[in-house]
C-alpha cells in the first residue's frame, strides 16, 4: 500500500476544552491537550472549581519616578 504522508500520531478530543489533543508519550497531559485543561479539570473535580492561588509573589515591581532608564 502506498500511503501518503499519514501521521501515526492519534488524536483524541480533550474532554475540556474540545481541541484535538495528540496522545502520544509527548503529550504528559493527555487525553488532555494541555497541562491548563489537565489542571482546569482535576481542580474542578477535586474542588469543585478552578481557583488560582493569589501568591504574593514578587512580580514586577512597579516603580512609578524611576528616571533610570536603560540605554
Ligand atoms: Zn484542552
Amino acid at each position: 500500500m502506498n500511503t501518503p504522508s499519514t501521521p501515526r500520531a492519534r488524536t483524541v478530543r480533550c474532554p475540556q476544552c474540545g481541541k484535538e489533543s495528540v496522545w502520544n508519550a509527548a503529550n504528559p497531559y493527555r487525553p488532555f491537550c494541555s497541562a491548563r485543561c489537565k489542571q482546569i479539570d482535576l481542580g474542578a473535580w477535586a474542588s469543585g472549581q478552578y481557583r488560582v492561588p493569589a501568591a504574593p509573589s514578587d512580580s514586577e515591581p512597579e516603580a512609578p519616578g524611576n528616571a533610570d532608564s536603560l540605554a
